[in-house]
């Protein structure tokens, strides 16, 4: 119930973030992340317009948007896009939402990864991350690519070490921005 309250609310900030979109098609067409889509983003913000609620949480559109902000720079009507896409995002994560939890998980380990050394280590993210599958067949489907990836040096040990540090007061920021601190 609780759950469901939450996502009515958040759902509609997600509303009223893009309620001016007049459908040019200009974020589609900036977007580089289109072809791996189901929704283009001009699609995915006229379903939110119209309260299409379980349509636009149901689709991967909002999980592989990259935040890289060029939809946002280049709307005509200046609206916050990027934002809204992380707001969806936000709701995934908030309600718990079963079929995005393996891509959730991955955000999750990726800004604790980042968090802790500074940049990515990709060893040890994908380890955790992995792991968090429970499921062992998946490991078997990645170890050819990541030996393939060693073998050319493109996983190296112990690099990440060195940036150890370096972004704590960025991360402190974003806590403080969000109220956390
Ligand atoms: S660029 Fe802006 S106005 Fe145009 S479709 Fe996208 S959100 Fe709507
Ligand atoms: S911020 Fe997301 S939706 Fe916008 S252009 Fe970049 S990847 Fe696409």
């Amino acid at each position: 119930m609780e759950d469901l309250k939450q996502k009515q609310s958040l759902f509609k900030d997600v509303q009223k973030m893009v309620q001016s979109c007049i459908q040019c098609g200009t974020c589609s067409s900036s977007c580089l992340a289109v072809p791996a889509m189901e929704h283009t983003p001009r699609h995915i913000w006229r379903l939110v317009q119209l309260g299409y609620k379980e349509e636009v949480l149901n689709s991967k559109t909002f999980i592989y948007c990259a935040s890289c902000y060029y939809c946002t720079l280049r709307c005509p009507r200046g609206l916050p896009l990027t934002q809204a896409m992380a707001k969806l995002k936000e709701i995934a994560v908030k309600t718990n939402l079963k079929k995005h939890k393996s891509s959730m998980n991955f955000y999750k380990y990726f800004v604790k990864n980042v968090c802790c050394h500074g940049r990515v280590n990709e060893i040890e993210l994908m380890t955790n991350y992995l792991i968090s599958t429970k499921n062992p067949l998946v490991f078997l489907k990645y170890a050819p690519l990541g030996m393939k990836l060693m073998g050319k040096g493109k996983l190296p040990f112990g690099n990440a070490l060195k940036e150890k540090g370096i972004l704590d007061v960025l991360f402190r920021k974003v806590k403080e921005v969000e109220g956390k601190i």
